[in-house]
């Protein structure tokens, strides 16, 4: 089967296709012709994740899924949290949020923190949501270029290593998108 994946982020179809079983195959926006900038203005995780789908259900008439990560920092009070892309700004870049992510939790001990993401798939006229969690910390410095995002800076419980210093199995096994998206697959191989 066919289904859309309603994202632009290159490393998030990587990761995604490698956890998906041969005969699930994505097709991404720019598979489908889809150039808009889809403005994710939710105040929660799951919100981002539902305007996604729904904007590529109602305007291309695709069943598809999307997904919304957030980042909470225990020592910033639940921050950057659904802001994480905007961490340092509306047009800051990765590297730019990391570095303030550095520079706000210099000298915090308390360096816990989790991943969330929240799938949303809308199949056949119904919505479903399928969460993921990873709780780990976050470092003291950059470790690793693999990835996107903060991961040259998150620690996942239980490793030694950033999710930059991961190939993209290892992170999908442990990441807050990866185990989104195996519920979403346990769901779909039921469903089809
Ligand atoms: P998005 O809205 O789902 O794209 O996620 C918001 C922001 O969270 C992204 O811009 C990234 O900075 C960050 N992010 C999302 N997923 C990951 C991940 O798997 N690793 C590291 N950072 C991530």
């Amino acid at each position: 089967m066919k289904i859309v994946f309603a994202t632009n982020n290159k490393n998030k179809v990587k990761e995604v296709k490698a956890l998906l079983p041969d005969h699930i195959e994505i097709l991404s926006l720019e598979d489908i012709g889809c150039k808009d900038e889809i403005v994710e203005d939710a105040d929660t995780i799951e919100g981002n994740a539902r305007i996604k789908a729904d904007y590529i259900t109602e305007k291309y008439g695709y069943d598809c899924f999307a997904d919304d990560t957030g980042l909470e920092v225990d020592a910033l009070n639940g921050a950057p949290g659904v802001y994480a892309a905007r961490y340092a700004g509306n047009e800051a870049t990765y590297e730019d949020n990391v570095q303030k992510m550095l520079r706000e939790m210099k000298d915090k001990t308390n360096r816990k923190a989790r991943f969330i993401t929240v799938v949303a798939l809308n199949l056949q006229g119904k919505q479903y949501l399928f969460k993921g969690v990873c709780e780990g910390k976050i470092l003291e410095e950059n470790r690793g270029d693999a990835g996107f995002g903060y991961d040259p800076i998150f620690q996942p419980e239980g490793f030694k290593r950033s999710f930059a210093e991961m190939d993209l199995e290892e992170k999908g096994k442990v990441s807050h998108r990866g185990k989104a998206i195996k519920e979403l697959i346990t769901f779909l191989l039921v469903r089809l």
